[in-house]
């Protein structure tokens, strides 16, 4: 087979049928894409050969990488016996039950009930339906403004959009009007050097008790951030931003959303990113890993103290479904808390893999266009700009970040731009010499890019 003519077809199908999730219909009919046909451990390829190390393990989700051999048995076993059945009306599934219990193992105490959704977004919708019965349950239905931050990603459903806080987003979608943003903890972007990461950390966070007390504590509902925002940039708030945060949660009537999906299943170090920042989420919205990626799967962990309102409480909850805790996505995701709870991967990739990977990465704070290097666990982002000082940007619209991840991508690596910082979040199976490749990578990139933009 000439892989080369197959490629050639295959792309010219792609451009005449195929319309692309966040893409730039102009930029792609321009610039071509990639056709993946398989991938094994970290390493992805392409339908004319072309090996490349995923450095984002796939869309953060492949956290395992791509050769588990279980989850793929346990999903074609599953597909054998029962490849699909509903859990409305009184029905369940031996899958679907015993992935709720597994989840339930590995979360904090107060979880002991979990919604399935297949995605993060009808996750994070399901919170809104659900934090509205609680409210609703109570007689207090006023209760229902949101809260959320600037540049958050909470996925692209209208509701899921509106919580989210990414400008372009917004302009296309006819948003929630009951979703109010406050801004990020994104010390470099919005206060650089003039004030200390702690001081701007307690700040931004107190910027939720100002709008709960602008928008009055008897309208506001919840508040829902990631713990670490990953697709706005991989912004690792200052020491001081989640206690605050908790603080204001604590004193103040109102329910904390921590959206888990991408920090969930050991990105940040723990198995979740809340564990990490010492958070006490009464809801937990999760996703990608949950599966290693392999079948689409989301849900969302319920505190005892929402399920009690709504278990208490006569009359339906309204809403659901066809493929919530659908058992073959069920089944990946048993197969894949089988491996991580039975190996000490989470552990060792905090200990052994992320230290490393984190020093690595920060020795190219010293590379003339780097203006910062920030992550946690197993992600990190590099801030491209021209002055260090004074933060001043190489060029318009992002333009050199996406040189940059276009170059880093023809020399094998695949990360990702956002902004000015390249972002990575590579598997937690790749080894040490597998980490360094991917910097050298990055390094190589940057210096073309310097040499382009510089
Ligand atoms: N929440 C966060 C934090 C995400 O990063 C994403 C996706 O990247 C979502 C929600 C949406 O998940 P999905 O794409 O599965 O709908």
């Amino acid at each position: 087979m000439n892989m080369q003519a197959t490629t050639d077809n295959l792309k010219a199908l792609d451009q005449a049928h195929h319309f692309h999730p966040f893409t730039d219909f102009h930029d792609y009919a321009e610039r071509g894409g990639r056709v993946f046909s398989r991938a094994e451990h970290i390493y992805i390829y392409t339908s004319d050969g072309h090996r490349m190390l995923d450095g984002m393990s796939g869309l953060w989700c492949c956290n395992l990488g791509y050769s588990q051999q279980g989850i793929v048995d346990a999903v074609t076993a599953q597909l054998q016996n029962l490849p699909y059945y509903n859990n409305f009306f009184q029905c369940s599934n031996q899958p679907a039950i015993e992935l709720a219990r597994a989840l339930v193992e590995v979360t904090e105490e107060r979880f002991n009930h979990v919604f399935f959704t297949n995605s993060g977004s009808e996750a994070n919708d399901t919170n809104l339906r659900l934090v509205n019965r609680y409210y609703q349950l109570q007689g207090r239905p006023e209760k229902k403004l949101i809260i959320s931050r600037n540049n958050a990603y909470h996925g692209s459903t209208i509701a899921a959009a509106s919580l989210g806080g990414m400008k372009g987003m917004h302009e296309q979608t006819n948003g929630l009007d009951y979703v109010h943003h406050i801004d990020q903890p994104h010390w470099f972007e919005v206060a650089g050097l003039d004030e200390t990461p702690d001081d701007f950390g307690r700040r931004v966070a107190r910027q939720l008790e100002e709008k709960i007390d602008e928008l009055g504590e008897a309208n506001v509902a919840a508040f829902i951030a990631e713990p670490v925002q990953g697709a706005g940039g991989v912004i690792i708030p200052p020491d001081t931003y989640w206690p605050e945060i908790q603080r204001i949660c604590d004193e103040r009537d109102i329910l904390l959303i921590a959206d888990e999906v991408i920090c969930g299943f050991g990105r940040t170090g723990s198995w979740f990113g809340s564990q990490t920042f010492g958070i006490r989420p009464d809801l937990m919205t999760f996703a990608k890993a949950v599966t290693n990626g392999y079948q689409p799967l989301g849900g969302v962990m319920i505190s005892d103290k929402v399920a009690d309102v709504l278990l208490a409480s006569p009359g339906e909850f309204t809403h659901g479904l066809t493929y919530s805790g659908h058992p073959t996505a069920a089944a990946a995701g048993l197969a894949t808390l089988k491996v991580l709870r039975e190996t000490d991967i989470i552990s060792s990739a905090a200990a052994n893999l992320a230290p490393h990977l984190q020093s690595r990465l920060r020795e190219l704070e010293d590379h003339p266009i780097v203006g910062q290097v920030r992550g946690r666990g197993m992600f990190a982002a590099v801030e491209l700009v021209r002055d260090k000082s004074s933060r001043e940007r190489l060029a318009d619209k992002s333009a050199a970040a996406v040189f940059c991840r276009n170059t880093a991508n023809e020399l094998g690596l695949m990360v990702r731009q956002t902004g000015d910082a390249m972002i990575m979040a590579p598997p937690l199976v790749s080894s040490v010499a597998e980490l360094d490749d991917l910097v050298e990578m990055l390094h190589k990139a940057l210096d073309l890019t310097a040499k382009q933009f510089g």
